[in-house]
């Protein structure tokens, strides 16, 4: 059937991530692509949701999310991001930080508001702005720090600028914000009255000692603020779908009214799941980190020890690498030779940056077995410039 699609749907952008990971697929590859958390799911967690299912919690919940779990939400957010929030009132339990993020656009803002997205961005953002008929415009970040510069936020605003998104730590750079960063956007979002929308689904995957700044917790930001985090990387659930948004009370109900109408609620018996898994020890939160850091040592030394000049990521699981000396025209015809050569894939940098930038860049995702992390590695000394 011939039938158009809507303008929205038309404007997204297809990801060359699922590219790269069909053509991974046939060429039967190692998929540093995707980004989908290989370890697994801690018993607490995963008993908590089996239990739910067998005594039979199977309907829906609240649509905020069941009650004890916005309450052990709430703990956490005071123990682990310095800041409080009302359980019955700012917490809202989502489909993933993805439909915290696509709820909250939703609630919040009108077709044709602008929103300002720091690039290097997640896809998924960029295409949701777009899905919610926004007006997306851009902060490009300097590499090699991705540091958000005051005067860079300042001139990126515009007339009609309502929001400004921050994902910390970031994919796909692995930026952390420091709090002199986040000041910055504070003083920017106070002299323009815009809102700030977080995405802190990394929030637990930090490095060297390093931890995580909530920005809710910095300043005043927290009345202007939509802190949104996930559980997926947190337990290696990314197909559970569980996340949440925070935010004052007036917003907050407005995030849930959206949440109800688009999925009435999240998945109930997996949400006791992830309360069992809130109730972790400090112990847990430091082994994740520990883990993925040894991950992304034995990445990006070998990266390193191919010529295929690592930025040392300080938070999440990606790496992004510079491949600019190697000659490839672009991004994704380098990614498809990397892939050729050695049977690694990994993500063109294009897929992060509006078009023309970030082609000298490639990202490899390393959450994956260290066994399989040390073959790719190998397998990376093959990579040649091109003829
Ligand atoms: N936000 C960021 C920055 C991500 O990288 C990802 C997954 O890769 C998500 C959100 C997905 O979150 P969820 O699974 O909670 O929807």
């Amino acid at each position: 059937m011939n039938f158009p699609l809507s303008r929205r749907v038309s404007d997204l952008q297809a990801s060359d991530i699922r590219l790269m990971t069909r053509e991974c697929e046939r060429v039967g590859g190692i998929n540093l692509g995707q980004g989908l958390g290989d370890l697994p799911v801690p018993a607490p967690v995963r008993d908590g949701a089996f239990e739910a299912i067998q005594t039979n919690r199977n309907s829906y919940s609240q649509s905020e999310g069941i009650a004890d779990l916005r309450r052990a939400i709430a703990a956490k957010l005071l123990r682990d991001n310095g800041f409080e929030a009302d359980p019955e009132r700012e917490i809202v339990v989502t489909h993933g930080a993805t439909g915290a993020f696509f709820a909250a656009l939703t609630a919040l803002l009108n077709p044709g508001d602008g929103t300002l997205l720091p690039e290097p961005y997640y896809g998924y953002h960029l295409n949701t702005i777009r899905l919610c008929g926004l007006d997306p415009h851009f902060l490009t970040l300097r590499e090699p720090a991705f540091e958000l510069e005051e005067a860079a936020l300042r001139a990126a605003v515009r007339p009609n600028t309502r929001a400004i998104v921050l994902c910390t730590p970031s994919n796909p750079s692995g930026k952390m914000l420091s709090e002199e960063e986040i000041r910055r956007a504070e003083r920017v979002a106070a002299e323009h009255d815009l809102l700030v929308i977080t995405d802190e689904i990394y929030e637990y995957i930090t490095y060297d000692g390093r931890r995580h700044i909530s920005p809710a917790a910095v300043g005043s930001l927290r009345e202007r603020t939509i802190s949104i985090f996930g559980f997926s990387k947190t337990f290696s659930i990314t197909g559970w779908r569980l996340g949440y948004a925070v935010a004052p009370e007036p917003l907050a109900a407005a995030i849930n009214l959206v949440n109800d109408l688009a999925y009435v609620c999240a998945p109930t018996p997996l949400q006791y799941g992830v309360l069992e898994g809130l109730q972790a020890s400090p112990e847990y939160f430091d082994q994740l980190r520990i883990i993925y850091q040894q991950k992304r040592d034995i990445l990006c030394e070998g990266l390193a020890a191919a010529g295929i000049e690592p930025s040392i990521p300080s938070g999440a699981y990606y790496v992004l690498a510079d491949i600019g000396r190697f000659g490839y025209p672009n991004a994704k015809a380098g990614a498809l030779s990397l892939l050729e050569q050695t049977g690694v894939a990994a993500v063109p940098g294009s897929a992060f940056y509006r078009g023309g930038k970030g082609e000298h860049l490639i990202r490899f995702c390393f959450a994956k077995d260290d066994a399989v992390l040390r073959e790719a590695v190998r397998r990376l000394r093959r990579f040649r410039h091109a003829d």
